[in-house]
């Protein structure tokens, strides 16, 4: 009996120390606004970049100028040609994003997007990338552009100018450890930008890539009253709209229900004629400081909705379900109640209670650790502790069988 307990403890052991697959090295503590490094903020030059207002949080959205000096998108969706990137460019393009990954949920998400052959553009928080490097690891080597979403979420207008940089450079940093990449594009959470932080993002040496079409899949996290056929009910529609463009459309792999819906909508952009690409490959970008080329799009492969996806929508819902507004889909928290209307047959509004925390996510639910630092060692501290105390458990429970 004894050398089995050993067998099994030594069994468990592995188990918790195979588990803890964070980044290594000392990073910030995850989702919480990182700080500012000199070495960082001196490669902005402050004097060039617009003198827009750090707005209060509580105010992103809501308050807001007569004049919209600073073209703030939360305020108006304002955007401009010659820096942002909203849409793509050709006719027939689709680029496909999703935010705020990597997490236990892009795994799902990143089989059906190999076994489809589709290539997409995923905008990643810092704070994720240190708890998930493998799964960074994996979408880089199957061929998905990676861009920058911040470490810690934040509306980027309600930050100061050495904040942002932080928030930038922190996620760049643990990109490059985790892949040795360093990319090119930035999604500012919320679509919340201004020229403040276009010229900071411009001279760090990111393109702002926003986006045209809005599925809204964010809201299924807290509203109940959003049915997620509404997603692809959305792209339904998209594909049916006349346009001298393509597109780029803004999903989640922050939650599961959102992951796993993408496979839906996935489908009916390719079946309607659609070329699915990565957004740096149909603007003509550079995905990376690095000389590093995305794989070529394979020409039209038509995905068949899988198996394992969802039950599929509602008959009715993909045809009602009303799209964004073109250009001025607005998932800020300000604006949830005026983001895509839901079908004719649903409930007349969104309820107006927002807020949408990467904090909140099951897949960020383990507290990092500090150090009297205020240091994380590493995420794998906490997975580390779940693991002793799965450890500790066994433990007792297998004395307990003796
Ligand atoms: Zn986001």
């Amino acid at each position: 009996m004894k050398v089995n307990v050993s067998l099994c403890v030594l069994a468990s052991l592995f188990i918790s120390l195979s588990d803890a697959a964070g980044l290594t090295g000392n990073w910030p503590p995850l989702d919480q606004p990182p700080p500012p490094v000199k070495e960082w903020t001196a490669l902005v030059d402050q004097t060039k970049v617009p003198a827009a207002p750090v707005v209060k949080a509580a105010d992103v959205g809501t308050k807001c100028p007569d004049k919209d000096t600073f073209c703030n998108w939360s305020c108006t969706g304002c955007t401009r040609n010659d820096t942002d990137i909203v849409r793509c460019p050709n006719k027939g393009d689709w680029g496909i994003s999703f935010d705020d990954g990597p997490t236990e949920f892009t795994v799902g998400l990143l089989d059906f997007l190999l076994k489809t052959n589709t290539k997409v553009t995923f905008f990643v928080i810092g704070s994720r990338v240190v708890e998930n490097p493998e799964i960074l690891q994996r979408a880089v080597k199957e061929g998905h552009q990676i861009g920058i979403h911040t470490w810690s979420h934040p509306a980027l207008t309600s930050q100061t100018t050495e904040q942002i940089i932080a928030e930038l450079k922190w996620t760049e940093k643990a990109i490059q450890q985790a892949v040795g990449l360093t990319p090119k594009h930035m999604r500012p959470p919320f679509g919340d930008y201004d020229d403040r932080v276009r010229g900071i993002a411009s001279q760090l040496g990111y393109k702002v890539v926003i986006w045209d079409e809005d599925t809204n899949d964010w809201m299924s996290a807290d509203d109940k009253t959003f049915q997620l056929s509404w997603i692809e009910g959305n792209f339904t529609e998209w594909v049916k709209q006349p346009a001298t463009t393509g597109h780029i459309s803004l999903e989640h792999d922050l939650y599961q229900q959102t992951a796993a819906r993408a496979q839906l909508g996935i489908p009916i952009v390719q079946n309607a004629g659609f070329s699915i690409k990565p957004v740096s490959v149909c603007v003509g970008d550079k995905p990376y400081v690095e000389n590093v080329t995305l794989d070529a799009p394979a020409a039209a492969a038509p995905a068949a909705a899988p198996a394992a996806a969802p039950a599929a929508a509602p008959a009715a819902a993909p045809a009602k379900a009303a799209p964004a507004p073109a250009g001025k889909a607005a998932p800020t928290p300000a604006k949830a109640a005026k983001a895509a209307p839901p079908p004719a047959s649903s409930p007349a509004a969104y309820p107006s209670s927002y807020p949408y925390l990467v904090g909140s996510s099951s897949a960020s639910a383990a507290a990092p650790s500090s150090t009297s630092s205020g240091y994380v060692v590493s995420s794998a501290n906490s997975l580390n502790n779940i693991n002793l105390w799965s450890f500790v458990s066994f433990i007792v429970g297998s004395v307990m069988f003796i």
